[in-house]
Parts: C-alpha cells; sequence; structure tokens
C-alpha cells in the first residue's frame, strides 16, 4: 500500500448520504490490500501520475444501493472502477493493465469513461470486456 488507503478505497457518497455501513471486515481488507499492491499501486507507478477510485469496496447495501451486479466483485473487496480524468488517460491505464500486470477482470466501461478491474489471491481470470 503505497499510494491508496482503504478509506479511500471504501469511501463512497452514496454511503455516507443514505447511511449506510460500508465498512470492509477482516477478509474484505485484505483483498482491497492485495488489489492495490498487485495492480493499483503498480500501474500508479506505470502511469506516472494521480490514479482515482470512484468506487472501490461496496457492502452488499451499498451494492444494492448503486445497482451493482449481485455477483459484483465490489463486494469482495476485489475490484476498483479507476479513472484519470480524461478518456485517453483511461485507455492508457486500460491498456498499462492490459499489457503489464495480473488482473481477474477487466473491462472498458462505456468507452473509457472508467476503467474497471479485479484481482483476486487465486485463479485470476485474465477476462477483457466491453460495457
Ligand atoms: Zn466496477
Amino acid at each position: 500500500m503505497k499510494y491508496f488507503t482503504l478509506d479511500e478505497l471504501a469511501h463512497s457518497n452514496v454511503a455516507r448520504t443514505k447511511r449506510i455501513d460500508n465498512t470492509p471486515n477482516e477478509q474484505q481488507k485484505k483483498a482491497l490490500v492485495a488489489l492495490v499492491d498487485n495492480v493499483l499501486d503498480p500501474l500508479r507507478d506505470l502511469f506516472g501520475k494521480p490514479v482515482l477510485v470512484s468506487s472501490g469496496f461496496r457492502s452488499n447495501d451499498l451494492n444494492r444501493a448503486v445497482g451493482g451486479a449481485a455477483t459484483s466483485q465490489h463486494m469482495k473487496g476485489e475490484a476498483a472502477d479507476i479513472y484519470t480524468g480524461t478518456k485517453e488517460g483511461n485507455k492508457k491505464l486500460f491498456e498499462l493493465i492490459r499489457d503489464n500486470l495480473p488482473f481477474d477482470q477487466l473491462i472498458d466501461e462505456k468507452d473509457f469513461s472508467w476503467v474497471h478491474v479485479s484481482f483476486k489471491e487465486i485463479g485470476n481470470r485474465k477476462q477483457i470486456l466491453k460495457l
């Protein structure tokens, strides 16, 4: 954990506004740390500029409130939605992950409006999708 914090990965305006508890348990924290150590920190080094997180961990209640998929890896602490401020930057993040880093799922969301990336400690599928 070099560039990212657990607070940042569990932050949610929706959770705050709707008073939804979004505190990760020990297992979910462990998954978040693995996601940072294996993907987000190395990505930040490769990109050389800040990488922002729009959504990391989501409790079941928060995931329901934001309309997340029922099996979303965000609920396990295994996924983050990341962005840079420009679509070109987001595309670059996508390419850097695809070409250099381990991942389970890598998704180009809405023509690089943001990038979803997930990581599992065992059994990463290296699946690439466009939604
Ligand atoms: Zn996502």
